[in-house]
């Protein structure tokens, strides 16, 4: 049986690091191609260079989820050099945990911008070609976070939440046009994810954490490959999964 992940062209945001990087890796082993999108594009350019020289497609585009027409660029791009979008990835996002009370307004903001945003942003690029082509995925990352509220977190749960609501109403929306919609919902994963905590004492509390219980990026990049891989038919709606030894 083949893989339902082979030919597949997959946009990805968020990859040029961690979760994102490693989904890229793996989808691009199982045979699809994969166009990279991130703010950092000489990794992404790297990453890409290092699969094609594995044998595999990948193409990079610099795009900043924030910004609505780069994301459109990122998508356009693909459907333009590959011929088709086959599934969407919005996995780019940012952790900067802090309590509420002190105030990091700015941090908030950027939160909402990208983890809300920015997966707004790769909706309304992708779902026209999908609405066209008759078939499509679009997978969101959300976190365990988008289901429980830590100390710390509010903010990043609020976005993490709003991520699963928006991806259950598309969910209802896009039948017709034969679309499946994922929320992946990951627990401790050891990225670079927590270098941009600014509260010194939050981000070496977390630090901690994730080092004792913090599973590898693959470990993600196995359940997005498990969505993919289904019969057209079998839509995997959401999946959370985190380390063993995670509360
Ligand atoms: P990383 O920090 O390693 O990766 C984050 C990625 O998001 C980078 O590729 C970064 O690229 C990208 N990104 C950040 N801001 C923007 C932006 N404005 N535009 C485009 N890309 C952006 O962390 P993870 O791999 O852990 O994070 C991936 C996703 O997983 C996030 O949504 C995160 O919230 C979620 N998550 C992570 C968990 C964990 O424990 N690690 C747990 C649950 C969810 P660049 O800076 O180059 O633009």
């Amino acid at each position: 049986m083949e893989n339902n992940i082979k030919d597949k062209v997959i946009a990805i945001t968020g990859a040029s690091s961690g979760m994102g990087e490693a989904a890229a890796k793996h989808l691009s082993q199982l045979g699809a191609t994969v166009v990279l999108g991130a703010r950092r594009s000489d990794r992404t350019e790297k990453l890409a260079k290092e699969i094609r020289g594995n044998g595999g497609k990948a193409l990079a585009i610099a795009a900043d989820v924030t910004k609505r027409d780069q994301v459109k660029n990122l998508v356009d791009s693909a459907v333009k050099e590959f011929g088709r979008i086959d599934v969407i990835l919005n996995n780019a996002g940012i952790m900067p945990l802090s309590p509420m009370e002190r105030l990091n307004v700015n941090e908030w903001d950027k939160m909402i911008d990208v983890n809300i945003k920015g997966v707004l942003n790769g909706i309304a690029a992708a779902l026209p070609y999908m609405k066209e082509q008759k078939s499509g995925q679009i997978i969101n990352t959300s976190s365990v976070a988008g289901h429980k509220i830590f100390n710390g977190s509010a903010v990043y749960s609020a976005t993490k939440f709003a991520v699963r609501a928006l991806t259950e109403g598309l969910r209802m929306e896009v039948k017709p046009y034969n679309i499946r919609t994922t929320i992946v919902c990951p627990g401790a994963v050891k990225t670079e994810l927590l270098e941009h905590i600014t509260e010194a004492d939050i981000q070496q509390a977390n630090k901690d954490y994730v080092g004792a219980v913090g599973i590898s990026p693959e470990s993600f990049a196995r359940v997005v490959a498990f969505a993919i891989s289904q019969p057209d038919d079998v839509d995997i709606n959401e999946v959370i999964f985190r380390p063993t030894s995670q509360e």
